[in-house]
Parts: structure tokens; C-alpha cells; sequence
């Protein structure tokens, strides 16, 4: 079974999953799908990019049209709990598209926004509530939200909400739900504490496990760039030259960081936004529909606010800070290779990160080709002490590597098509109508 048409799906479903340009079902989908349908508890472990969006949805939106359950005041009959606003938020976006053509009521309930209009949407009751845990117990506490008659609960990408601190929230939710429901649990990764939730609230789950970390990176053609610690902006202002990076994601370790990166880009004429938890939902969201709509070209990120990033068409993901954990750089990278698309990622790496790279490479199983072809590259294997930057003789105009008439940054790129889901942004040309760089060295011919 590979298509949705075989899954018995109501037809109102199916046509707006056509509409959507899905045809045949991610390897997630075709396994939760039929075991959700017969109302089995379930532990899946898949990171975001493999479909497992849809594969809670449709099976619940299924079983809420042909439930008997009902509406109740204040009420849901089924609850999705992710860790972030957008990852919510895009959840909402997903479920609506399914139910298009339904007349299931959906709402949103997160932090960092008026409560007034989620109280108000949540007056009546809904059948599907997404909210992101801190929220939603407040407004359970204040009596605004009673969860007694929950059929359904999903808990996405619950190793993130344990890691963000959310564990103890998430307890005094499912403590006011009823223990007769159908518990759906989604995990990038299982560590203990996972594990351990997973016991306390799923009975008798069938686990499925797909696209292991090893998988998602192969997917992805990825090289790292040796660079000392201070010529990093000047190394990210020579790949982005390179206009086939036209939609790229750059991750930074701090907030801080994100902004200045942001800001330094701008200065240099290339399009640019920062998104991190420190700016209010209205800026992320805007900041996030200009980098889908491809009038931003470069979106800065910091892990908390990317999770949830779902940007069809990024051609690159530059790390400008290497990770120290391995699964960050996966999740990192994976924004770029979504639903069976290929991408490119540069990382970045300066003398103290090496160790983070070598845990990268040992947790995906394979080397991360260096490479060679920028103007820093030579300074960045110099074997200076850790910490120290070494400062070049030459202003950083060193070696012009391969002379194979390609930039470094192109040559890792392969084209990135979306995944041949119809609607989806293509990658724009980076040229058209943005400013240049101000500060442009000899460009030599793109890919
Ligand atoms: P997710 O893993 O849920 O974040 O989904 C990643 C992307 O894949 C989203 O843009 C979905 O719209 C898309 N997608 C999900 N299922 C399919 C499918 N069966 N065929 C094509 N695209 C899909």
C-alpha cells in the first residue's frame, strides 16, 4: 500500500491531500497511517522533513469525522502538543489544508500572543487544538480550557519539549485528560527521558522507527569550510556571492549571534532576517513568510526558533557555528533535503569546533568532505593553539583554491526541487531585484 487513495480516507480528505501534491505516502505515513486508523497507541521516531505531519493528521481528522464524539464547551477532542509557536503554528497550517473541505473546527493556543482570541476561539470547544505546553496549561489553570473529553493526544517532537523544560508541564496537561484516549507520540530522537514519558502515557504502543539520522544526511551533499574564528562573517559574505545559494538557512549558536549575522548581511545589500525566541511571534512569523515567499534570501536561526521551519526549497544550510551536539547538526541540515529533496549544507568551522565535528561525523557515520576552495581555507588548518585566531599576512585574499572555475559554495549545490510537491515556492533567482554586495571581490562564474 503506497497511495492514500488505498487507505480508506474520507473523500474530502483525500482531495485536498491531492490538491497538496502528495501521490505516494512517505515511508512514516504508511506505517502509522492504517495502525492510527485502527486506534493503536504509537511511538514514532522520525524527525520533521519526513511527512509525519501528515501521518498524525490524517488518520485523526478520519477518526474525528467518523467518531461519535462531540463538541464541548471550552473543550477539544483531540490535542496536539508541539514545543514552539511555529512548529505550531505550521501543524495548524498542515491540518487546515487536510480539512479544507470539512467542517472541523481547529485552533491555535501558544505563548507570546494575546490570550484573549485563543480564550475566545476556545469558547465553544474545537475538535482540534494545537498548543504548545506553557500556554495551554495556564489557560487550563484559569478554567478558559477543559480538557476532560480528549479522544486524542500528540505529543510532536517530544524529546525538544523535554529538552526546552516542558516536562513537567506536559505531566499536569495529560493529568486532566481522560486515560481512554489514543496517545500518538513523535520523536526526532528516544533518549531516556523520552522513554520514559512514552511508558508512562501510551499503552501498548506499536513503535515505528524511520529515516535514522544517518539517512537524512546522506540526503544532503554537505562539506565544511576550515576558517579561523574571526573571518567567519568575511567567509559567509564570500559563499553567499554565489547567487545559486538563493534561500539559505544559517544557524548560529545565540540569539545574539543571529541578530549580528542578520545585521552584518544587510549591511553587505544581501536580504536577510533573524528569528529567535527573543522577538515576538509577529516578527518571526513575518520574518518567516518573507524567507518563503523569497524575498528574504538568507534567514539566521538559532535551533529552538528553526525547529518547526518548514521552508520548502532552501538550496543551502549554513552553519555558521558548528553544533556541539550531533543531532542539532542533523535537524540542522535536514532543512534543506524536505520530503525526498536534495540540498547542500557548509559548515563552518574554526579551530575550537573540531571536536564537535568529529562527534558529527562519527554519529552519521561518514566524513564531511572539507572544502578547500575559499580564501580562508589555509589559514584555517593552521595549526594555531585553540582560541587562537591566526591572522593572516595577506588580508585574508589567500588562496584562490581549486581553479576549477566554480565557486567552493556552488560546487556543493545540487538543485532542489521540493520534492515534487505542487505549490511549493521554487528557489528564486538571487539576483533578481536585490541589491549586490557593495563589496564585491572578482566574482568568478557560477554553477
Ligand atoms: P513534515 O515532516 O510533516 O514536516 O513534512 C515535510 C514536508 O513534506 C511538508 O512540506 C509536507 O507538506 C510534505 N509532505 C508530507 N507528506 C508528503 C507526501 N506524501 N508527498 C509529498 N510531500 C509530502
Amino acid at each position: 500500500m503506497t497511495k492514500f487513495t488505498d487507505l480508506g480516507l474520507n473523500q474530502s480528505v483525500l482531495r485536498a491531500v491531492e490538491e497538496g501534491g502528495y501521490e505516494t505516502m512517505t515511508p512514516i505515513q504508511k506505517q502509522a497511517i492504517p495502525a492510527v486508523m485502527e486506534g493503536k497507541d504509537l511511538i514514532a521516531i522520525a524527525q520533521t522533513g519526513t511527512g509525519k505531519t501528515a501521518a498524525f493528521s490524517l488518520p485523526l481528522i478520519q477518526k474525528l469525522l467518523t467518531g461519535e464524539g462531540k463538541r464541548t464547551p471550552k473543550g477539544a477532542r483531540a490535542l496536539i502538543l508541539a514545543p514552539t509557536r511555529e512548529l505550531a503554528i505550521q501543524i495548524s497550517e498542515n491540518v487546515q489544508a487536510y480539512s479544507k473541505y470539512l467542517h472541523l473546527k481547529t485552533t491555535l493556543i501558544y505563548g507570546g500572543a494575546g490570550a484573549k482570541p485563543q480564550i475566545k476561539a476556545m469558547t465553544a470547544g474545537v475538535d482540534i487544538l494545537i498548543a504548545t505546553p506553557g500556554r495551554l496549561l495556564d489557560l487550563m489553570n484559569q478554567r478558559h480550557v477543559n480538557l476532560g473529553k480528549v479522544e486524542y493526544l500528540v505529543l510532536d517532537e517530544a524529546d525538544r519539549m523535554l529538552d526546552m523544560g516542558f516536562i513537567r508541564d506536559i505531566q499536569k496537561i495529560i493529568a486532566q485528560l481522560p486515560t481512554a484516549r489514543q496517545t500518538l507520540l513523535f520523536s526526532a530522537t528516544m533518549p531516556t527521558s523520552v522513554e520514559k514519558l512514552a511508558n508512562s502515557i501510551l499503552r501498548n504502543p506499536l513503535r515505528i522507527e524511520v529515516a535514522p539520522a544517518a539517512t537524512t544526511a546522506e540526503k544532503v551533499d554537505q562539506h565544511v569550510l576550515m576558517v579561523p574564528k574571526g573571518r567567519k562573517r568575511e567567509l559567509l559574505a564570500h559563499v553567499l556571492k554565489d547567487e545559486s545559494l538563493s534561500r539559505v538557512l544559517i544557524f548560529t549558536r545565540t540569539k545574539h549571534g543571529a541578530n549580528k549575522v542578520s545585521r552584518q548581511l544587510v549591511q553587505l545589500g544581501i536580504s536577510s532576517d533573524a528569528i529567535h525566541g527573543n522577538k515576538s511571534q509577529n516578527a518571526r512569523q513575518k520574518a518567516l513568510n518573507s524567507f518563503r515567499a523569497g524575498e528574504t534570501r538568507a534567514l539566521v536561526a538559532t535551533d529552538v526558533a528553526a525547529r518547526g521551519i518548514d521552508v520548502d526549497g532552501v538550496t543551502h544550510v549554513i552553519n555558521f557555528e558548528i553544533p556541539n551536539e550531533p543531532e542539532s547538526y542533523v535537524h540542522r541540515i535536514g532543512r534543506t533535503a524536505r520530503a525526498g529533496a536534495t540540498g547542500s549544507s557548509l559548515s563552518f568551522c574554526d579551530h575550537e569546533e573540531r571536536a564537535f565535528l568529529k562527534d558529527i561525523e562519527k554519529s552519521i557515520r561518514q566524513p564531511v568532505p572539507v572544502l578547500e576552495d575559499h580564501p580562508f581555507h589555509a589559514e584555517g588548518i593552521a595549526n594555531a593553539p585553540a582560541g587562537e585566531d591566526s591572522k593572516p599576512a595577506n588580508g585574508g585574499r589567500g588562496r584562490r583554491g581549486g581553479g576549477n572555475g566554480r565557486s567552493g559554495a556552488a560546487s556543493g549545490n545540487r538543485q532542489n526541487n521540493g520534492g515534487g510537491r505542487s505549490g511549493a515556492p521554487k528557489p528564486q533567482n538571487a539576483g533578481s531585484g536585490r541589491p549586490r554586495n557593495r563589496n564585491r571581490r572578482p566574482q568568478r562564474a557560477a554553477a
